[in-house]
């Protein structure tokens, strides 16, 4: 992710902090100050923060270690502002397995409640229930709170909360994913509803869930619906066979030529038959910047790049497109380069197949 930096490698995970996150904490020092001007409520007010953010990245952990459970890699964990965002590779498509991945982070902070709750217990005996908030009673007992608090509101039934998840992993085991998917969602916008007519008549934080909610719900139905779309359908069938390559002793000269001459983002660069790298347009760029143009093409390729071969089906080639954040990806067949797939290429076939879907179900 953009602006964020790496602050610490956990059980193999890098931990990430958006810049955004430091403003986060600088807003809160400063309104400690304001309203209490004293040193001692700014550094309270910013470890409370710390410390919420801490349960934060566990809870992403619980996911994270879950999903390596069945053998799912996580890239990074990120704190941004509005909480955690952890890259799990993919979600696996068991319905029981995604059961577990997704309460694996909720039940985390259950495990932190009862732990934090149990200390006050034997130390203070029960807490009076109306001190239960973010903002009265100690510090132990706001944290407790907050870990009950991240509980509950993750097992919201409604995407993209985990308790969305949770929903269509269990209606899975019963009907295809497409439609849990679907039933999950319009369950989780009728949440959404009730959660903006509260917000309505209460408190405005409750509206600002109901978008959240209503937004992450028809994301989630719809990116499933495009994974099915094009899910039996092998790469073979949508990838570009015009294309130009080049070889690795011609000049960035001539690649300009060939960007000039077509609308091809990237080259693959052979010699001979066998493809040694992949020329992409900003590399192009950064070189004829820093060296002009006469440099060779071999000295700017990339020469570790990733490839599909022809048979994978084109929802699998798709996560790769997406999680390599690469323009193309050349296709393989018996060791051959026989095409390029690039997202353009992809969304076109995408919307030549949902018309041809239309006229079927026009006739
Ligand atoms: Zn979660």
């Amino acid at each position: 992710m953009k602006w964020s930096f790496k602050i610490a490698r956990i059980a193999g995970i890098d931990v990430r902090i958006h810049s955004t996150f430091l403003l986060l904490i600088t807003w809160i020092g400063f309104s400690y100050w304001i309203s209490q001007k004293s040193i001692v409520a700014v550094l309270n007010g910013i470890l409370f923060i710390l410390l919420l953010f801490l349960f934060v990245i566990l809870h992403e952990f619980g996911h994270a270690l879950a999903a390596r459970k069945y053998g799912i890699a996580t890239k990074d964990i990120t704190l941004l502002p509005i909480g955690g965002v952890a890259r799990i590779e993919k979600m696996p498509k068991e319905p029981l397995q995604e059961f577990w991945v997704a309460l694996a982070g909720p039940l985390v902070n259950f495990i932190l409640a009862i732990l934090l709750y149990s200390w006050i217990f034997i130390s203070n005996g029960f807490p009076n229930i109306n001190q239960l908030s973010l903002t009265g009673g100690s510090l132990l007992e706001r944290l407790a709170f907050v870990n009950l608090s991240l509980f509950l509101f993750n097992l919201i039934p409604a995407f993209p909360m985990d308790g969305g998840r949770i929903l269509r992993a269990l209606l899975a085991t019963k009907m295809d994913y497409a439609r849990a998917t679907q039933t999950a969602a319009t369950f989780g916008q009728g949440f959404a509803l009730i959660f903006g007519i509260i917000g309505l008549f209460s408190n405005p934080f409750f509206l600002f869930i109901a978008l959240f909610v209503w937004i992450g719900a028809g994301q989630e139905s719809s990116s499933v619906q495009i994974k099915e779309s094009i899910g039996g359908i092998p790469v073979r069938q949508a990838m570009l066979t015009n294309f130009q390559t080049l070889s690795p002793v011609q000049r960035i000269s001539d690649a300009i030529t060939a960007i000039l001459s077509g609308y091809q983002q990237d080259f693959p660069v052979l010699n001979g038959i066998e493809m040694v790298g992949i020329l992409t347009r900003p590399a192009i760029m950064q070189a004829i910047a820093r060296e002009g143009a006469t440099v060779n093409i071999a000295s700017v390729m990339e020469k570790n790049f990733v490839s599909v071969n022809s048979d994978e089906m084109l929802d699998v080639v798709m996560g790769k497109l997406q999680t390599c954040g690469c323009t193309s990806v050349p296709v393989f067949e018996h060791g051959a380069l026989i095409g390029l797939i690039t997202m353009e290429n992809m969304g076109e076939f995408l919307m030549i197949q949902s018309a041809m879907k239309r006229v079927k179900t026009n006739i």
